[in-house]
């Protein structure tokens, strides 16, 4: 039974209790959601059981049905979601103090921070499989819950191995990945594929077509080795497939008119298939074959839009609407086999075009989560498309947009490394989160009201714990300055105006947690006894001598800035020396 299945049946399993956890919802909300086909739980049978690949263990699945059996027996279910109903109504108040990732059970949260990340990583008895290090942690895809983001790796014929991929799939979980697609067309797939899934807690999707391709001519392919594929990948634990099932022979020709045709892979090999062979696309053909295998290890659809538009100027055409008529037949077909689906959108469109891209995709494909690539909103800015596509997507995840997959500096120039991976996560992080903000999505703008309430105290040891990546953020302050004082390095002393506004006694602006309006404001604590000596320390060596008691402003502010930049100070270093000292200081995870 699929998850949708389940849901269909009123059925709540443990993954719908996990997600509704990690988003603050109640598991019934999740339920109603997959049954409604707006939110999948890609999640793979055996990825779940962590089976490296072979079937479940009879006991492993008999303590699942059990779990489940217990959870129908909880219908009404007063513990669960009384719990989380509760963790609703407390993040309704658009200001109300502590953001999910603050609470003891933090590890729930999709959200967490890069530190929170770390932890878990770092732990082996973390998410351990049955036969595998790792086991899939559930979550879901769907617009009524946080905007997830995906990213892409992959060797390919040029560069990269197995070992390379599984650092880059650690460094995607390190800095936010919800989902990550192994995109390899080089090396041994087989092998780079099994172990990035036998060490992901996230979901893990693939393309099929391209190992359908190795060893073989894209025009001797035939329908026996597409199931074959098709099936061994659902066996090895893949948890999403995207399949190019969309691209008609018939609509071939509204291409002719682009300025970049094709530029999905995919869809570029399955028309010169159709046109070679006079014949229907082979992946339209199967597909109730293929969602036939995907329903037996429940593998969910990321229905592939091959027509996408590669440029602005191809962005909207009848060309890509076709497409996404026929993604919108094939939703309807998927789910009455049983199987999960969402569906693929363009990347590159114009700012102004986005959010109607949302509406067109939600009315025709029936609200199936749009799971969307960027988009870029210019094309003349190759080597910060991370950027370009960062905009586009925080406005397609405002208007909607279920997932967005990253882009990374190296789009459309080459091959993504574990730094560019990290550029990224984070850029696609900052989109998804500026649009669960917009989207008034629970937790969400709380996460930016704690950290605007320690920015505005002065508190740097609480905004780097919230923060997303603190441990860039705590780099960067400790540049110029390396205690924590009441100010920074950006205006200095006299100027810091979080600084000014803390000390007017009658505000709320700045003082500590607790502080209850009308008390006596108190001036901001200053130094530690820790700092105070550390700064004497470094007076004495200089050859002055000062009370560590009784600094004044001016001593603080000479002794406090670290005077000589260091060499790895970013001012200073050149790109090589300062990418050795960001790949040692944040690498992390082995
Ligand atoms: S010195 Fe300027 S940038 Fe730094 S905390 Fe104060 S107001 Fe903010």
């Amino acid at each position: 039974m699929t998850q949708l299945e389940a849901a269909r049946n009123g059925v709540i399993t443990p993954e719908m209790v996990r997600v509704a956890e990690r988003e603050n919802v109640t598991p019934s909300f999740i339920r109603d959601e997959v049954a409604r086909g707006r939110l999948v739980i890609p999640a793979n049978i055996r990825h779940l059981a962590g089976s490296k690949g072979g079937a479940p263990s009879a006991e492993w699945i008999r303590r699942r049905e059990e779990e489940i059996s217990n959870l129908k027996s909880e219908i009404s279910n007063v513990a669960v979601n009384s719990r989380l109903s509760t963790q609703d109504s407390q993040l309704t108040t658009r200001d109300s103090a502590g953001h999910p990732g603050h609470r003891p059970d933090a590890a729930l949260w999709v959200n967490q921070t890069v530190s929170q990340r770390m932890v878990e990583l770092g732990d082996e008895s973390y998410c351990r499989g049955e036969a595998s290090p790792k086991r899939l942690d559930p979550m879901g895809i769907g617009r009524m819950v946080s905007t997830k983001i995906n990213a892409n790796i992959g060797a390919s014929p040029v560069t990269s191995g197995t070992h390379e991929e599984v650092e880059k799939l650690k460094w995607a979980q390190k800095y936010g990945a919800d989902t990550l697609m192994d995109l390899s067309t080089g090396g041994n797939l087989d092998e780079c594929r099994q172990a990035i899934i036998d060490n992901s807690t996230i979901p893990i999707g693939t393309v099929p077509i391209y190992s359908m391709i190795i060893g073989r001519k894209i025009e001797d392919l035939d329908y026996d080795t597409i199931l074959k594929i098709v099936e061994h990948q659902a066996q090895q634990g893949v948890d999403y497939f995207t399949i190019h099932a969309g691209v008609l022979k018939e609509n071939l020709h509204l291409i002719k008119k682009r300025i970049t045709g094709l530029v999905s892979r995919g869809g570029s090999l399955l028309a010169k298939w159709m046109l070679t062979h006079n014949r229907q696309n082979p992946m339209y053909e199967l597909f109730d074959d293929i969602s036939a295998i995907m329903r037996q290890y429940d593998v969910t659809y990321s229905l592939g839009d091959g027509v996408r538009p590669g440029c602005l100027q191809d962005a909207g055409d009848a060309a890509q609407i076709a497409e996404l008529e026929v993604l919108g037949e094939l939703t309807q077909r998927a789910r009455e086999a049983g199987v999960q689906v969402m569906v693929e959108g363009p990347g590159h469109v114009p700012m102004h075009e986005i959010a109607w891209n949302m509406q067109v995709q939600q009315r025709i494909c029936d609200d199936a989560p749009f799971y969307v690539l960027g988009p870029l909103v210019t094309d003349v800015f190759p080597g910060y498309d991370h950027i370009t596509s960062c905009i586009g997507a925080t406005e397609a995840a405002r208007a909607g947009a279920a997932m967005l997959c990253y882009v990374t500096p190296k789009e459309h120039v080459g091959l993504p490394k574990a730094q560019d991976v990290k550029e990224g996560c984070i850029a696609y992080k900052i989109a998804a989160h500026a649009g669960d903000v917009a989207r008034n999505i629970p937790g969400a703008i709380q996460w930016d009201n704690d950290m605007s309430r320690a920015r505005a105290a002065l508190n740097w040891p609480k905004q780097f714990e919230i923060a997303f990546d603190g441990e860039t953020a705590r780099a960067l302050h400790d540049e110029d300055l390396d205690v924590d004082t009441d100010f920074c390095a950006m205006c200095g002393h006299d100027w810091c105006s979080m600084r000014i506004s803390k000390e007017i006694t009658e505000w709320a602006s700045g003082k500590a947690d607790g502080f209850v309006p009308g008390a006596k404001s108190a001036k901001s604590p200053g130094l530690s006894q820790e700092q105070r000596v550390l700064l004497a320390t470094r007076a004495a060596a200089e050859g002055l001598d000062v009370d560590p008691e009784n600094l004044t402003q001016e001593q603080i502010r000479m002794l406090a800035h670290k005077g000589a930049k260091l060499d790895c100070h970013s001012d200073v270093a050149d790109d090589a020396k300062a990418h050795k000292v960001q790949a040692f200081v944040q690498i992390g995870v082995k």
